[in-house]
């Protein structure tokens, strides 16, 4: 079958390799239906270490199952699913408690974990299948498809960030980042009841989306001045909740800037750094900071009904769509700025 392999940082190959297969009777095999590059892609695309094997890439995706291991019994042959970016087994106490990106077998696609494929290809074995995939009520071709495809990861990821940043009815909202998972960020922080949304970036295209999605105010600026921006469009004193969809320190350390005291961060960007910055303004503004890999499977079934009702369309961010052999021209348009995310369909 082919796939997608990541041999070095700019280094992106569409490979014949061997076909997935079940290997453990709690497996599913999944035909990749609808796929996407992810932004979290561009950090190994940036600075992945050479490799000779090169690391399978791309962990979101809906499929058709094509087969189950003898221990799977709540998905069947030939249902369409969605597959969250992190597999798991639904029953441990911490997916219990809706937090499966922490399950005792939790394990995450397309990140060079050894005997774990990525979705970025024509097929993709789904440990721990029962807890990990969600049965969808619509066809492989439904018009809804693009958003569908973003509760595997930005979408549920966007709605986590604003989950831990306590977003609620009357409150002012920042967004860090103006990326797929920051739009979806405005998304569901309107979806929550948000008074205020002040989405921070600096892409026209993004801009007028998280507009249409519900932001309210737009800061353009970076660093010191844009905190000064925030803080004057929430009174003085910065947002109730920030959102932040980077990863990088200093959108931390602005996300932090701009959060008022008692306030909340919630942080989904994959940090590329070892520490935190601006540790001592979170002190004494009683900031909290929470957040982490987004357990997107437990909020499909959140979700799911405005996806299907229409309230919310996600599939927005997905401005772009490749087949397998365009994904490599995909990474460059996503990180050339050319496309906010592509959707792949092998
Ligand atoms: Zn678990």
């Amino acid at each position: 079958m082919k796939a997608t392999v990541m041999f070095g940082a700019g280094d992106v190959r569409i490979e014949d390799v061997s076909d997935a297969m079940i290997v453990e009777p709690t497996d599913a095999l999944i035909r990749v239906t609808r796929a996407c590059i992810c932004g979290s892609d561009l950090h190994p695309y940036h600075q992945l270490e050479r490799s000779e094997t090169g690391t399978r890439m791309g962990h979101e995706a809906i499929g058709v199952v094509e087969d189950v291991g003898s221990k799977v019994t709540k998905i069947k042959k030939d249902d369409l699913v969605v597959m969250p970016f992190a597999y798991s087994d639904g029953t441990c106490e911490f997916c219990q408690k809706g937090l499966n990106t922490a399950c005792v077998h939790v394990g995450f696609f397309g990140s060079g974990m050894e005997g774990v494929g990525g979705a970025q290809a024509e097929a993709v074995r789904v440990p721990q299948a029962d807890g990990t995939l969600f049965k969808l009520p619509v066809g492989e071709d439904d018009a809804l498809m693009p958003s569908l495809l973003t509760l595997s990861d930005v979408m549920g990821t966007g709605h986590h960030a604003a989950v831990v940043a306590g977003v609620g009815p009357g409150k002012s909202v920042a967004v860090v980042g103006d990326g797929a998972v920051g739009l979806c960020g405005v998304i569901a922080a309107k979806r929550l009841g948000a008074e205020q949304i002040i989405i921070m970036g600096r892409h026209d295209d993004r801009i007028a989306l998280a507009k249409e999605f519900g932001a309210t105010d737009v800061v353009s600026e970076r660093g010191e001045e844009a905190v000064e921006r925030v803080r004057g469009l929430t009174g003085g004193f910065g947002a109730h909740s920030v959102l932040e969809c980077v990863g990088y320190a200093q959108a931390m350390e602005t996300a932090i800037g701009i959060a008022r005291p008692g306030g909340a961060v919630g942080r989904v960007g994959v940090p590329q750094d070892e520490t935190i910055p601006a540790s001592l303004p979170a002190f004494f503004g009683n900031v909290t900071v929470g957040g982490g890999p987004a357990p997107v499977r437990a909020y499909i079934e959140e979700l799911l009904p405005d996806v299907l009702e229409g309230r919310i369309e996600p599939g927005r961010v997905l401005d772009r769509t490749v087949g397998l052999d365009g994904v490599p021209d995909g990474y460059r348009a996503m990180d050339d700025r050319e496309a906010i995310k592509v959707m792949v369909r092998p």
